[in-house]
């Protein structure tokens, strides 16, 4: 009954137990006090009364005696009549005394030693009487014979008796006392008893709530912790009432609470709202936990041209578009792959268990199934997709790395507008790790350790350095020099570009202002990125910095790949014909990796066109590149614009150029990029020569 009580209900039942008992223990003792205090007062007042009374009986008996021998001794008449009236008074008093006596509630005893005292008295009072007559009529001497053979033996007997009286009274005094003080410590005793008692009931009590207390209590601890712990599924005790059973049920509102709101936080943690699909946290999830040994690929999927689709045709389409892709990959890969949406318009499919050919199979299916139009609204929306991918096998794990290797092989996917590109090579290049840190190029900027590389281009007509590329270069403290592919193209990614072109278009200004004052015929080159031909403010800040130093346009060249002009080509376009129209030199760089034609690089305004690499190599030998770099040399003449042909390595690549009327060379067969300090003697040297 008691645990079903409340702890409130408990707690005031076992206070007023305890203050009930100490209440009757609190009466119960000043009753008795009380009590013993009076009765010993009144039998104190009584027995000292008695004993008084016993007293003076026995001295008025005595004063009798001394009046009456008196009275024998007195001769005259006058004088025995004072006398008379003396000894009558001392026996009034004496009776008075003992009637007093006899009216004090007496024991058996006591009551017999007065009336043996007052029959006493009586035979005393005749035998007195008889002496005062022998006295009057017979003479003295006749009454003393008398009161010596009777009177004076009774009277001995009286003040015998009532001493006896006397003494019987102090004894009676000292025996009630005496029990009174035993009753005195009956009460002290009951007292301690019920002090006893009340104690203990008191600790039963507190041991009885301490314990339906604390145990409940620390149940609902036990099941707090493991709701704590993320045990949702733990069982909350329902049979238990009151507070405890309130605290139990608030537990249980909480642990579902906490549970629904855990699953929402999960949900927005890990799941991409618009599709469903997991997000990018979720997704490096799953990829960091993959077997240790599994082989597979990751691929990140971007939409090309989807941020005009978005502006043209409203957010609500681009969402629309964004889940249908979501849907079609979905179901073009494996139920075992996993598809997510990392953000934006790009995606990450990770191909479980295949090798490069398989997953390549795979991604240009993907690919070509996205190019099927998608209807939304009754408006056809065509789909363009470029896809980099990785390869990993177990011993390449760190996931930052496979991120970084698909992201470049996205950009240069896009770039060269092609649909896949594959980052096996990348991954064989160190890549450090601390550079996927702005952090670190802010600091590298504002610690001066970028620095310029210039690279000469070799007017072969003339056999004269007539230009020159500047390459920027990253001059690490502690990892050296670190060349451009390593961290431009995650500047690229991250925007830090914006940052960066700023810079080297400062420096290059200022150095191609130096050799214009200094009568030096080369015009620098500076690389755009795409980010940097989509803003404005860039192209006011190179027209500015140009006029400011004195620098005439035309002795300025800046170098655009065509995949640059493929994100916004409308604005891109703008820009590039305002920098064209200040008078600046533009060469359109990398070309043939892409997939632009000629026919669409003549319609814009840009004087020079960079051969890339891959084609000149082996120009000499590789008969198809020899075709396609000749025509290209005979097209662009056509179409007045000069060409440069990247890369060229051997003497023999050089000689095949200048055989074929290439106009300009840059390659390390002429010089490998160098620092400003080197280059400038260089480039004197050669041209004097
Ligand atoms: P790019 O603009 O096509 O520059 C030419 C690259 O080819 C340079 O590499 C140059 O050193 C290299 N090269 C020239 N001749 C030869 C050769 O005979 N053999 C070989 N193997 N390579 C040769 P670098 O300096 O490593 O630059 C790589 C790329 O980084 C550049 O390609 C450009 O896209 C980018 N980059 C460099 N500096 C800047 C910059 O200041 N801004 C921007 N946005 N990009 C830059
Ligand atoms: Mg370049
Ligand atoms: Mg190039």
């Amino acid at each position: 009954m008691f645990n079903t009580m409340s702890i409130r209900a408990r707690l005031i039942m076992a206070f007023a137990v305890l203050l009930g008992l100490l209440l009757t223990l609190a009466t119960v003792s000043l009753q008795r006090l009380d009590r013993l205090t009076t009765s010993t007062q009144e039998i104190v007042n009584v027995l000292e009364r008695r004993a008084l009374l016993a007293k003076r009986i026995n001295q008025h008996a005595q004063a009798e005696a001394i009046i009456l021998l008196n009275l024998l001794q007195t001769a005259t008449r006058d004088d025995r009549v004072r006398l008379y009236a003396a000894l009558d008074e001392e026996m009034a008093a004496s009776g008075q005394a003992v009637s007093d006596l006899d009216l004090t509630m007496l024991s058996a005893d006591v009551q017999q030693e007065i009336d043996h005292v007052t029959d006493l008295r009586q035979r005393y009072a005749i035998l007195l009487q008889e002496t005062v007559e022998l006295i009057e009529i017979e003479g003295t001497s006749q009454a003393r014979s008398f009161f010596e053979a009777r009177t004076q033996k009774v009277l001995n007997t009286i003040m015998f008796d009532t001493r006896a009286l006397e003494e019987h009274m102090q004894q009676e005094m000292q025996t009630e006392l005496l029990m009174l003080k035993q009753s005195a410590s009956t009460a002290k005793q009951l007292v301690i008893v019920l002090a006893i008692i009340a104690l203990l009931v008191g600790a039963l009590m507190a041991w009885f709530i301490a314990r339906g207390i604390v145990i409940p209590v620390r149940e609902a601890v036990l099941v707090a912790q493991r709701i704590a712990n993320g045990n949702y599924a733990i069982d909350v005790p329902v049979d238990q009432r009151g507070e405890i059973g309130i605290l139990l049920q608030a537990l249980r509102v909480m642990r579902n609470s906490i549970a629904s709101r855990e699953a929402k936080i999960m949900r927005l943690a890990y799941v991409d709202n618009l599709t469903n699909l997991p997000n990018r946290t979720r997704f490096i999830e799953l990829l960091e936990s993959r077997p240790s040994d599994e082989q597979g690929v990751l691929v990140l999927l971007d939409i090309n041209r989807f941020a005009p689709i978005n502006d043209a045709l409203g957010h609500t389409v681009g969402d629309r578009m964004l889940c249908a892709i979501a849907t079609r990959v979905q179901q073009l890969v494996k139920s075992t792959d996993i598809v997510a949406r990392l953000w934006a318009d790009q995606y990450a499919v990770l191909l479980r268990g295949v090798d490069q050919a398989q997953a390549q199979a795979t991604v240009l299916r993907v690919i070509d199934a996205l190019r099927a139009p998608i209807l939304i609204d009754g408006i056809r929306l065509d789909v363009d997709i470029s896809a980099g991918a990785v390869l990993f096998t177990s011993n390449l794990a760190d996931t930052n790395c496979l991120f970084r290797f698909a992201g470049l092989a996205l950009a240069t996917a896009k770039r060269h507008r092609d649909p896949l590109v594959f980052a096996s090579k990348m991954s064989t290049e160190p890549v450090p790790a601390q550079l996927s840190l702005i952090g670190d190029m802010r600091e590298a900027l504002t610690r001066g350790e970028f620095v310029i590389y210039y690279q000469p281009k070799l007017n072969l007509a003339q056999h004269q350095i007539t230009a020159a590329e500047a390459l920027i270069r990253w001059q690490h403290p502690v990892k050296g020099l670190i060349p451009p592919i390593q961290f431009i193209p995650f500047a690229e990614q991250t925007g830090f570009i914006r940052e960066i072109t700023p810079w080297v278009l400062r420096q290059v200004i200022a150095d191609a202002a130096q050799w214009h004052r200094d009568g030096l015929l080369v015009v620098p080159s500076a690389n755009l990125s795409t980010l940097d031909l989509l803003n404005h403010s860039l192209v006011l800040d190179v027209q500015h910095l140009a006029t400011q130093s004195g620098l005439p346009a035309h002795r300025l060249c800046l170098e655009i790949t065509e995949s640059a002009l493929m994100d916004q080509p409308e604005l891109a376009l703008q820009h590039l014909n305002e920098l064209s129209q200040f008078g600046f030199k533009l060469s359109i760089d990398d070309y043939g990796t892409g997939q632009s034609s000629l026919a669409y690089v003549q319609t814009l305004p840009v004087n020079e066109l960079k051969i890339d690499r891959a084609f000149v190599t082996g120009v000499d030998v590789n008969s198809k590149n020899a075709a396609i770099v000749r025509s290209t040399i005979l097209l662009c003449r056509e179409l007045g614009l000069s060409v440069v042909a990247e890369g060229a390595e051997t003497p023999q690549e050089q000689a095949w150029l200048k055989d074929n009327h290439c106009d300009l060379l840059q390659g390390y067969v002429v010089a490998k990029p160098m620092p400003l300090a080197e280059f400038i003697p260089w480039v004197k040297k050669f041209n004097q020569a």
